[in-house]
């Protein structure tokens, strides 16, 4: 896939109509927005094209209205909070068919530098299908597309597919492009030594993750719940812990790719046990640490231990370039947290370029304060997953080529 994308500094957009899809799906509670992380984000984007005198028209989606209006998920308290962020009106074009006539009477009205705010592309049903008629609709409205919604990349659809394809002009703001240099380069292009670190709950939610990054990395470190399919695929007894049975083949075929690649492939010497998961996630739990080949029959593995943790932390000391998904150990409990903890710590004190690949990674990175401490945090969690993949982005794919 060439990586190599035309970005708003590229093209002259002056007196231009600009479309440019952001990332707005933003958590809200009673029209009020929770966290306005992505709606920060989308800034430095939007006043590059202020800046340069195109009429700019901003597009998301937002939650899941499944092809129809749905008021509790309008975009109208986004546009409210733009305009204060930006310091400049941001126009919402309320509109029930998102591209209907007080959106086009919205357009028409711009002057260079104006921003108006479309209605959730979602209220339209042919968004998700990637359907020609939206598409059309939203090609017509304007001259260049910008696409700067990572997390909508590895999805298909009119606000960032079916639009790009149909207008001459098609590039990738600034959010997007970190995104590419960073998750791009560190898989294609990485400096070494190269470690990868993938933890979560399965094996089967990574499995093309785990084969491309043994190919692509030096070091592959593997915690949470999808080491003890490794520990089992070992011979090891896992008494009650996560173990995809059908899974484990596929644990024994990567670890002889790893050795066949000599690649290194770390699995956890020791690991944190207790008799049950925590009920509520974060109930006070009596833990023990023991080897990983000496897990009990009757506990269950719920953080790598202390002598693992160590371990990863060495291996990360030494490495150029890190790539880390997934937690180590079910960090929402406290008790249960060091090993994420132990991890996440030794990237935010290495040199290293880090990146963290979205979704609850990311969430442990920033809830443990280390957030400004990694090069780049992804912001999407299944856009960053397929990157790590090596799958093609039908997101970026659009933007024209450099
Ligand atoms: P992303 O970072 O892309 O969102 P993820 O890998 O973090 O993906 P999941 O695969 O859902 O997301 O994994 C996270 C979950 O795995 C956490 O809720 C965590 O509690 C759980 N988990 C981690 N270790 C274990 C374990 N040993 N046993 C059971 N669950 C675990």
């Amino acid at each position: 896939m060439s990586l190599n994308k035309k970005s708003v500094d590229d093209i002259n957009v002056k007196g231009k109509r600009v479309l440019c899809r952001c990332d707005f799906n933003v958590p809200l509670k009673e029209g009020k927005i929770t966290d306005e992380n992505r709606l920060v984000a989308a800034l430095p984007t939007i006043k590059k094209l202020i800046a340069d005198g195109g009429r700019v028209i901003l597009c998301s989606h937002l939650g899941k209205p499944k092809g129809e209006p749905k008021p509790e998920l309008s975009l109208a308290p986004v546009a409210a909070r733009l305009s204060e962020l930006l310091g400049q009106e941001v126009k919402f074009a309320a509109d029930p068919e998102v591209v209907g006539p007080n959106a086009k009477a919205a357009v028409e009205a711009m002057q260079d530098g104006d921003v108006i705010l479309l209605e959730n592309t979602r209220y339209r049903v042919e968004e998700t299908k990637n359907g020609e008629a939206f598409s059309k609709e939203l090609a017509s409205l304007c001259d260049v597309f910008v696409n700067d919604a990572f997390g909508t990349a590895h999805r298909a659809h009119c606000s960032n597919v079916g639009v790009a394809q149909l207008v001459d002009t098609a590039v990738v703001g600034y959010l997007m492009q970190k995104e590419i240099d960073f998750l791009g380069n560190a898989v294609e292009n990485p400096v070494r030594p190269f470690v990868a670190i993938l933890g979560g709950a399965k094996v089967a939610d990574k499995l093309n993750v785990i084969s491309n990054l043994l190919e692509k990395c030096d070091t592959l470190i593997i915690g949470g719940g999808m080491a003890y399919t490794f520990l089992k695929a070992k011979g090891y007894e896992t008494g009650t812990s996560l173990v995809d049975e059908e899974k484990i083949g596929y644990c024994k075929e990567m670890m002889e790719k790893a050795e066949k690649l000599g690649k290194t492939l770390l699995l956890p010497v020791d690991t944190t046990v207790a008799d049950a998961f925590p009920t509520p996630i974060d109930a006070e739990i009596s833990v023990e640490v023991c080897a990983s080949n000496a897990i009990a029959a009757d506990k269950m593995g719920l953080d790598i231990g202390t002598k693992t943790a160590e371990a990863y932390a060495q291996a990360v000391k030494s490495a150029k370039t890190v790539v880390w998904n997934g937690p180590m150990g079910v960090f929402e409990n406290p008790i249960l947290a060091k090993g994420t903890i132990a991890v996440a710590k030794a990237l935010a004190e290495t040199d290293a370029t880090t990146i963290i690949g979205g979704g609850d990674s990311a969430a442990a990175v920033n809830q443990l304060g280390f957030g400004d401490k990694m090069s780049h945090i992804s912001t999407g969690g299944g856009a960053s997953l397929e990157f790590l993949e090596g799958k093609e982005l039908p997101g970026v794919a659009a933007a024209n080529d450099k």
